[in-house]
This record gives C-alpha cells, structure tokens and sequence, in this order.
C-alpha cells in the first residue's frame, strides 16, 4: 500500500519528507475519520493539486491580469467560476480565496470598517473564530455581538438575533457555524438583515456539500453574499470561495485581490473545479444524502447508549456529543478514541461549565466515513467502539483501546481511501 498517485520522486530526493507523507497515508487509511470538517479528496482533486499550475503568478481576474502567460490559467479559473455558479446556482463567484478564514475577512472589508458592529455566533455555542471571536482579527478590528442557541432546545435563538440586530444595527450578519447540528434558517436570517440593513454573509463552509447535493437548503437567494471553505463536504483541495449577488460582487472580487491577497493558488483553482465538476454529478447528490443518513443512523446509535446529543440529534452531517453524563471529558476521551482508531476532535457544548481546552464534548462528523463507502449499517458498530473507548478511558483501560484499534483496522482494510492503495 503506497500512496497515490505514487511519489517515487519524491522518495528519491527527500526520503525524510516521502516518510512522513506515506506514513500518513496509512494512518488516515487505519482510522475512521470523524473529524466534522475533514474529508479524502478524490485522486483526480490530489493530481489537480500537484501540478505546474503551481509554478503560475495570476495577480487580477480573466482577462485583467498583471502578469503575462495567462493564456491558460484564465481558462482554468473561468472553469472553476462557472462550475460554481452553477453548482450552487449563483450570480457571482469568487474562487481565490486561500481558505476559509480570509475568505470571511473579505467579506468584513467589502462591507465594514474598523470598529463596525457585527453580529456573529458565539464561538462557544457553535460558531466560527472569524465571526467575531475576542482573538480573531475579527474581534480586535470590529465591534463583536454574538447570539447564541437555546438551552432548552440546542438550537439558533433567531429571536435574540433578531433582538440584537434591532438593538445595535450591525453592519454585518453571519449565519453559519463549525458545531451546528441543525438545518439553518436562511430565510429568516435573511429577513433579519433586511431589517435592520445589514449584509447577511451565510459562512457554509461546514455544508457546502450538503447544499450542492440538495441535502441541506440553499442561502442563494436569501443571503447576498456566502463564503465557504472547498475542503469539507464540499470534498475539493483547501481552499476557499465566495459567491454573490451581481450587487455585491464588485466589492467582493476587490476586497480579494488586491484588497487582502497576492496571486490566486492556481493549483488549487484547478482542484477546486475538478471538485465542482464531481459536485455537479448525479453520484454526488447521493453523497450528500447518504452523509446525513450516515450522521442519522450514528446518533441514534450514541443516544441508545446514553450518549447525549446537543439539540438531540443531527439534520446535517455533525453531531455534537456532551459526555457529562458518561463521567468523562471531551478531550480525555477524544484522546483514547483516536488511540482507538477513530479521529475526531474536543468541542465546547453550548452552555459548557468546562474551560475551552478542557470542554465537556465531542464533535463528529460522517462526510469522511460516507466518501469510505461506510453506511447506516456499521453505525451501531462505531457507536459501540465509541462507547467501549470511553468506558476504558475513564477506567485507564487501555488493552480494550488497543483491541479496537485492530477491530478497527480490520473493517477499514476493506474500505480504502482515495489516495492510498496497493
Ligand atoms: C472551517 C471554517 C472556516 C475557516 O476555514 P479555514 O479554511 O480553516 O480558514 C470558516 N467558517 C466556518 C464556519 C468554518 O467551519
């Protein structure tokens, strides 16, 4: 088992990087990935990514460029721009942004000042750093109000969004987070925005995917400008775009290029449309259901064994897990599961009574095991080693942790990763 495409190259001339890339096919090939925001991109994404492309200065946009020889490069970008548009059925995209968090930061240059107010989640309640959390740029340079979820729900309080737009008029409204297990209300946000004149930024980052496949409903249409990453459902490189109404899209290309960025990564441009021209096939809808299927099926499988879900399930493709209830921490126990074989991170719940680095949850995600190929049917199963792995953890039971990493190993040896095969 190598990685693929093959690296023999590379091997020869740097053994010691060669190592440690082939050495971490192999782990992400023996672990069950449940990290919410990781995927495997597909070979055909991977080989985009290691091209000559990279080798390319593209300052500007097709056709306005500040470097020759963009003969090619242009038609590679106008690719990956029009595959946007109509994947997610919009006006305007812009697909240079080098990930997620600047890809926001446009957002707050096209349409805010400095010491502008902007209304965000609280990253403890499920948003992101860039939506105006205290050590985020994003909290420093802007006036941060932050909404939260409900205690007896789980979910988003649009009322108290609603309450604190009226009340401080933010110039900027984000809906969107990295822990909301819940279909977002775009619509209403939207209705929001409009009432108090703000520009709604929907972040999708997290659901991308879902919302190229029809799995989750679409902000086109209700907010005028959605950022996103391309790595998580959406299953393309890192990378990032935004899309636009045509009334926004001048300022948006401008806060890009040359408001915050340099050269466009035309390597990752390339990636990025061979990822949208997979998102644009009929397989990939089934994707995009079957990851919430996927998501479904586990956490009815965690909440019959006690495992307590934040809003009490999932729509999407997460799932946020608090463990008060199995007398264990999130990251004690997010520790011995991927000494279990299975991968996924520490997160604050919302109201957590624990510190940010020692929170009382865990998130979890299925878009990576659904790409594997892994069904409703094996979630029993990973519920139950997640169980078992938490028991042991909170007893220091660490034989039971070795013997699941080989169970583990041995149902994954029949679903290989794109990128590592024999
Ligand atoms: C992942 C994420 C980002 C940031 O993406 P990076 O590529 O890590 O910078 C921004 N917003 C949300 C909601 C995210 O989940």
């Amino acid at each position: 088992m190598t990685h693929q495409p093959a690296l023999p190259t590379l091997a020869a001339a740097d053994p010691e990087v060669a190592g440690l890339v082939e050495d971490e096919a192999k782990r992400q090939h023996e672990k069950i990935r449940l990290i919410a925001s990781e995927n495997y991109v597909s070979q055909a994404v991977l080989e985009a990514t290691g091209t000559v492309l990279t080798n390319k200065y593209s300052e500007g946009y097709a056709g306005k460029r500040y470097y020759e020889g963009q003969q090619l490069i242009d038609q590679v970008e106008t690719l990956a721009v029009e595959r946007a548009k109509s994947v997610f059925g919009a006006a305007h995209a812009n697909v240079q942004p080098y990930s997620g968090s600047p890809a926001n930061l446009a957002a707050y240059l096209a349409f805010a000042k400095p010491g502008d107010k902007v209304l965000g989640m609280a990253l403890p309640a499920g948003g992101h750093l860039t939506h105006g959390w205290s050590v985020s740029a994003t909290g420093k340079w802007f006036e941060p109000v932050r909404y939260g979820v409900r205690k007896e729900t789980g979910r988003v309080d649009l009322d108290e969004v609603r309450e604190l737009a009226l009340q401080h008029r933010p110039k900027l409204i984000f809906a969107g987070g990295t822990a909301i297990p819940r279909t977002i209300d775009f619509p209403a946000f939207a209705e929001i925005a409009r009432e108090v004149d703000a520009v709604l930024v929907a972040d999708i980052a997290h659901i991308a995917g879902l919302i190229a496949g029809g799995a989750h409903p679409s902000p086109v249409g209700h907010a005028p400008v959605i950022t996103t990453t391309t790595h998580k459902t959406l299953r393309g490189p890192r990378g990032a775009m935004i899309l636009s109404d045509e009334e926004h899209a001048k300022a948006i290309d401008k806060a890009v290029f040359p408001g915050l960025q340099g050269g466009p990564h035309n390597h990752t441009t390339a990636a990025i449309a061979v990822a949208l021209g997979e998102a644009a096939k009929p397989e990939f809808r089934e994707y995009a259901h079957a990851i919430v299927a996927n998501a479904v099926a586990l956490g009815e499988a965690l909440s019959e064994r006690g495992f307590e879900l934040v809003s009490g399930g999932t729509d999407n493709h997460l799932l946020l897990v608090d463990l008060t209830s199995k007398q264990v921490g999130g990251k004690p126990a997010a520790q011995a599961l991927d000494r279990a074989g299975i991968e996924l991170n520490y997160n604050t719940v919302p109201f957590d009574p624990r510190k940010p680095f020692d929170p009382s949850g865990i998130r979890l995600g299925t878009s990576a095991i659904t790409t594997r190929g892994l069904t409703p049917e094996h979630q029993p199963q990973i519920a139950e080693w997640i169980d078992r792995t938490v028991t042991a953890a909170a007893t220091g039971d660490e034989a039971t942790i070795t013997g699941i990493a080989a169970e583990i190993r041995e149902l994954l040896s029949a679903y290989p990763i794109p990128g590592y095969s024999a």
